[in-house]
């Protein structure tokens, strides 16, 4: 068994699963058991490294390779968890090899990823290749739900010149996503004996009106005009409750909402403008009876006009060629990852890693070996050749 094999299986045999917001508890829930795993990679690496606490049995772990002759730093990002495994058909938790692919949750997002830079990292510290960029590789909690863990990190972009966050882009280099907002909104009425509907006042009727202008606000958006990469914001309700039975006139109604904002929108400006509609739009007996619920996602879209420079792109692209032959072309994608925090702050950021989005959170996940083999090469040259570019004026900036 090679160093990416079995390296890839540890991690995938190592459950993290993200609760995603709902009640779940025992081991293998949250990432205590792959942080504990990561310190022990890293102290086996004699190099220095630290767990950064996020919350109750959530840590961020960050480790330093320090280069003697560059001043650019390379921030590598993987995060630790994994989505839930409801509904999958291979043993999640039990990794096994067939035809190449390596199985299980998380091969693909993004423990593969993961073992691709702890493996290049592992192969700096061991040569310290001279010229070479240093390296923060930071391991991060929380990616799937609400990147608490990213946006830790994203208070500190002064510690890296670059960062590179693992996810499954095929090799390619993805320069921009959207971000997305998740909030509720909480529609009020009054409760009374359902054969007395008239003393009451339906919530849930309530909520048809504000779903008709909900509906016609996505509508907007989808004509609005689009990102040259990304196309339109959108707006969807993806959720809805309420009510407590048959019998009674519903008092409560609550539906969820996402919205996807573009490079160049604020999360806020997006939400007020959803508020302000439906105060235009409702009659004022409904529009008093709603409560907009803090959201419990506000991820920044990735984009990196005017940081990530020509030269930075360049050296990417040729680093990935010389290591890989991969021809890499630079793609925006439409899922969210830990950039959009980072870049928010004025880090210059791409994501980039083995494997495809298609095979990630899937009930068969796999990646292919050899993916993840050519993605140390990667992550290696890239710091081998980032070394020779100058550092930059680490002023954080936030937009
Ligand atoms: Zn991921």
């Amino acid at each position: 068994m090679d160093a990416v094999t079995r390296l890839l299986s540890d991690l995938v045999a190592i459950p993290s699963v993200n609760p995603m917001g709902r009640v779940m508890s025992g081991p293998g829930v949250l990432e205590a058991g792959m942080t504990e795993y990561l310190a022990g990679y890293f102290q086996s690496l004699g190099v220095e490294y630290a767990r950064v606490p996020i919350a109750p049995g959530r840590s961020n772990i960050m480790a330093w390779y320090h280069s003697n002759s560059s001043d650019f730093t390379v921030l590598f990002d993987a995060h630790q968890d994994t989505v839930p495994v409801d509904g999958m058909i291979i043993e999640p938790f039990e990794p096994k090899v067939e035809g190449g692919k390596l199985f299980g949750r998380g091969s693909c997002d993004i423990k593969g990823g993961m073992a691709a830079m702890l493996l290049a990292f592992a192969r700096l510290v061991k040569q310290r290749p001279s010229g070479s960029a240093s390296v923060v590789m930071a391991c991060t909690v929380d990616e799937e739900f609400t990147h608490i863990g990213s946006s830790k990190l994203a208070e500190t972009p002064e510690i890296a010149d670059l960062a590179i966050v693992a996810e499954p882009t095929k090799l390619d280099i993805v320069d921009r996503h959207k971000g997305s907002i998740r909030w509720k909104i909480r529609a009020n009425g009054t409760a009374c004996h359902s054969s007395t509907p008239q003393l009451g006042d339906n919530a849930i009727y309530r909520m048809g009106r504000i779903l008709g202008v909900l509906a016609e606000h996505a509508c907007h958006l989808a004509g609005s005009t689009p990102d040259p990469v990304l196309g339109p914001p959108s707006l969807s309700v993806g959720r809805i409750e309420g009510g407590q039975s048959v019998n009674v006139v519903p008092d409560w109604c609550e539906v969820e909402i996402d919205r996807r904002v573009i490079p160049g929108e604020q999360s806020s400006d997006a939400r007020n403008w959803v508020e302000s509609d439906l105060r235009q739009k409702l009659g004022s007996n409904d529009f008093k009876s709603l409560e907009f619920l803090s959201p419990w996602v506000d991820m920044p879209p990735l984009s990196g006009e005017g940081r990530l420079t020509s030269t930075i792109i360049d050296a990417l692209k040729s680093s990935i060629d010389v290591a890989t032959g991969h021809q890499a072309t630079v793609i925006g994608v439409p899922y969210g990852t830990d950039g959009g925090p980072l870049s928010a702050v004025g880090l210059p950021t791409i994501v980039f890693g083995p494997g495809d989005i298609a095979q990630a959170h899937t009930k068969d996940e796999w990646v292919e070996l050899d993916q993840v083999r050519l993605a140390v090469e990667a992550y290696y040259q890239m710091v081998c050749t980032l070394g020779s570019l100058p550092a930059r004026t680490k002023t954080p900036r936030r937009t």
